[in-house]
């Protein structure tokens, strides 16, 4: 069973809700049961939302890498390449914070 904090939004799984929240520290009587169809919106996007957060990650290492290449600066058609990267990676980031933004509007969180 899953239950969600009505404070804060923490989760928690179990039988029970749990005697105060981890996060926020509000009483058990703050925790609701979700239905089963809300828990499995949530289970269900799980992972899809890690992959989300991973790719963002990802993609802000390749904005940092390319600065590095940009700021070396060993010919034009590098740092052009550079720039390039940086700027589609800043792309893809947004695009998968949005998405998850998307999720957790609609419980898929
Ligand atoms: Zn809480």
């Amino acid at each position: 069973m899953l239950w969600r904090c009505t404070v804060c939004g923490m989760l928690h799984e179990g039988d029970a809700p749990p005697e105060k929240c981890p996060k926020c520290g509000a009483p058990a009587e703050k925790f609701v049961a979700l239905t089963e169809e809300e828990a499995q919106k949530i289970y269900t996007s799980d992972r899809t939302n890690d992959i989300h957060m991973e790719i963002a990650t990802l993609a802000a290492k390749i904005v940092k890498l390319a600065q590095e290449g940009i700021d070396i600066n060993l010919d034009p058609p590098c740092v052009s390449l550079f720039k390039q990267a940086k700027d589609e990676a800043w792309v893809i980031k947004l695009r998968s914070k949005a998405e998850i933004a998307g999720h957790a509007s609609r419980g898929k969180w």
